[in-house]
């Protein structure tokens, strides 16, 4: 593969960024690559892990002279690091984003863009439970779905060359408007990590249950969940609070539905539980089909890593 940037600058320095860093390595995809995190440790961190070609202490300093500059920071942050990277940005570079959510991030983002720069907001579907630079690894991204949500307007090459680099990283890459995108993020990952994060909440409040009792008898369903709630604290903060009109609506329609099968379980309507499961069943097939997951039992004693 070749070069597609000559200068990359990641502003953020956790599992995102150090995969696209390790991936781009992987490839060949940028000629140099520097960073910026917010504090020392994690600075010092990926000197250690030698990721960068160059970890800068400020994030005006990383940008200089980039032709790719990456917010990779909670959704959250995005407003500020932008306000201090705009000044520094080189004439022609391309900004884009990894947040998993678009519509807030190009409200924080776009009036901080100065004339002459292109903003491509993207964001790569993979991700785990893990965060930060010692998080990382090449693989992420092979064969998961990085979205692009361009702004009208914006330059065709800009995002067609952004699109060369994530295909270049492994990613498939499709493109759709911000309004569509957290919607469709709001069913396939952001509701279902609040549920998951409450049927954690109930079973650590479920008192005649006891924690270890919990713990030692953890079966898969439970163990699923609990492997989602363990996910970043900021980072899921900042979603809820920024796709918070999608995320409501869908939350919405989850309480009808539970309460639909609640219903069912108390009538005793095996019928309906039957139809219903069966339903969801053919929704697992399409996914392992589309290849963003396998068949394999996953009995949650090996490895994994998404
Ligand atoms: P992460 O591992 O927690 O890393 C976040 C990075 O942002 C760290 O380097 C952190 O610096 C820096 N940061 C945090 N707050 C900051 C602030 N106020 N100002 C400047 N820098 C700040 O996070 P991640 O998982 O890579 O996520 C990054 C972005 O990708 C988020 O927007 C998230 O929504 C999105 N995303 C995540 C996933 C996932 O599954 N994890 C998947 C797709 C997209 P320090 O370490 O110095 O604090």
């Amino acid at each position: 593969m070749s070069v597609i940037y000559r200068r990359v600058a990641l502003i953020g320095l956790g599992l995102i960024a150090s995969s696209m860093a390790l991936a781009m390595r992987r490839g060949g995809l940028a000629a140099e690559i520097t960073g910026y995190a917010r504090t020392a440790e994690t600075r010092d961190t990926v000197r250690e892990l030698g990721f960068c070609d160059q970890v800068f202490d400020t994030a005006a300093g990383a940008v200089a002279g980039a032709d790719l500059v990456v917010l990779a920071v909670p959704v959250g942050a995005m407003s500020s690091v932008m306000a201090d990277v705009a000044a520094h940005l080189a004439p022609g570079a391309t900004v884009t984003d990894v947040g998993s959510v678009k519509g807030a991030v190009i409200a924080a983002v776009t009036p901080h863009l100065p004339a002459g720069v292109h903003f491509v907001p993207g964001h790569p579907l993979a991700g785990t439970e893990h965060s930060g630079p010692r998080a990382g690894f090449a693989e992420l991204f092979d064969n998961r779905w990085c979205l692009l949500v361009p702004i009208e307007g914006t330059d065709r090459a800009a995002i067609d060359r952004l699109r060369a680099l994530w295909q270049g990283i492994g990613a498939n890459v499709d493109e759709m408007d911000a309004d569509h995108h957290d919607l469709v993020l709001a069913v396939t990952s952001h509701a279902p990590h609040l549920i998951a994060y409450t049927m954690v909440g109930v079973a650590d409040d479920l008192r005649r249950v006891t924690d270890s009792e919990v713990i030692k008898y953890s079966a898969a369903g439970f163990r699923d969940f609990t492997r989602i709630a363990a996910s970043d604290p900021t980072m899921w903060r900042d979603v809820f609070l920024n796709n918070k009109a999608a995320t409501l609506e869908i939350l919405g329609r989850f309480t009808e539905e539970l309460f639909a099968l609640q219903r069912a379980i108390r009538r005793g309507d095996g019928d309906y539980l039957h139809a219903y499961f069966t339903r969801t069943r053919a929704i697992r097939r399409g996914i392992i089909d589309a290849g963003q997951d396998t068949d394999a039992p996953d009995l949650g004693r090996g490895k994994r890593k998404a």
